[in-house]
């Protein structure tokens, strides 16, 4: 069945492969972004995630397109890593803002359509750093801990609405993200890695869109790691 589809930061790396995998399937894919362009085929609509208007004019638009979400997948994500004595104030909730808070306004203005329809299946992307932890990342770790937390709350509170809320923990991913560390950051990264090698976006894509299936019903409140082994399914 073709559903109506929103992937948030849907322009770039895991977000784009997403969009991608989502609309090869038949979904009608609305796709979010602020910088560069969305795949052919799906309709861009310009969001920035931190701001709670432009979340609700995305939901507003990709529903006027496509009919009310269906899918919902929370994508957009940024980085501000340092140590803690030199990490502001505002590098942490600059970090929360996006990461977290973004994917909390992103699933309240489309779980109304869902609920309304009593269908819906959401996909938060989190990160295999969020149960492991990592030097420098205090922020980044603590708003995709905070995904996993918000995932399982909401999957209680929709269980019986026909809603799945779902978390997918990526690995070491090759993307814009990973691009900008140093080629012995890299390497020391992928020592960590069982599999010993980056997954390709399309590779978490595939997991998500796993998730969005009509017949995952069944899985709520999970958290799928896609990580090579990183994090040994915690
Ligand atoms: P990229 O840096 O390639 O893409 C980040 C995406 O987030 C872009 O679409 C970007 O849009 C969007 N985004 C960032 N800030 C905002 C904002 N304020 N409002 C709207 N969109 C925003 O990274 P990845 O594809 O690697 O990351 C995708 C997700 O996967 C992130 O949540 C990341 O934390 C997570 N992840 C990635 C891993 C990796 O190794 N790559 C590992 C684990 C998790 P724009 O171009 O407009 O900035």
């Amino acid at each position: 069945m073709s559903r109506s589809a929103l992937v948030i930061g849907g322009n770039r790396g895991i977000g784009r492969a997403t969009a991608v995998c989502l609309a090869d399937r038949g979904d009608r894919v609305a796709a979010t972004y602020r910088t560069g362009d969305c795949p052919e085929g799906t309709l861009p609509v310009r969001c920035d995630v931190t701001s709670g208007a432009d979340v609700e004019r995305a939901v507003k638009e990709a529903a006027a397109a496509h009919g009310p979400v269906e899918v919902l997948v929370v994508n957009a994500g940024v980085t501000r890593d340092r140590l803690l004595f030199s990490m502001t104030e505002e590098d942490f909730e600059a970090t929360l803002r996006t990461n977290l808070t973004g994917a909390f306004l992103a699933a309240k203005h489309a779980a109304r359509g869902m609920i309304r329809n009593r269908f819906g299946r959401i996909v938060f992307v989190s990160s295999v750093v969020a149960l492991s932890g990592e030097a420098g990342q205090t922020n980044y770790a603590a708003s995709k801990a905070g995904l996993i937390g918000m995932a399982r709350s909401l999957a209680r509170e929709f269980g019986g609405r026909g809603i799945t809320v779902n978390v997918v923990a990526p690995g070491v991913t090759d993307t814009d993200m990973v691009a900008v560390l140093t080629e012995e950051q890299q390497q020391k990264l992928l020592g960590r890695v069982p599999v010993g090698r980056m997954a390709q976006p399309g590779e978490v894509a595939a997991a998500i869109e796993f998730l969005t299936r009509d017949d995952s019903g069944y899985i709520t409140g999970a958290d799928l790691p896609v990580d090579g082994g990183m994090g040994m399914g915690h």
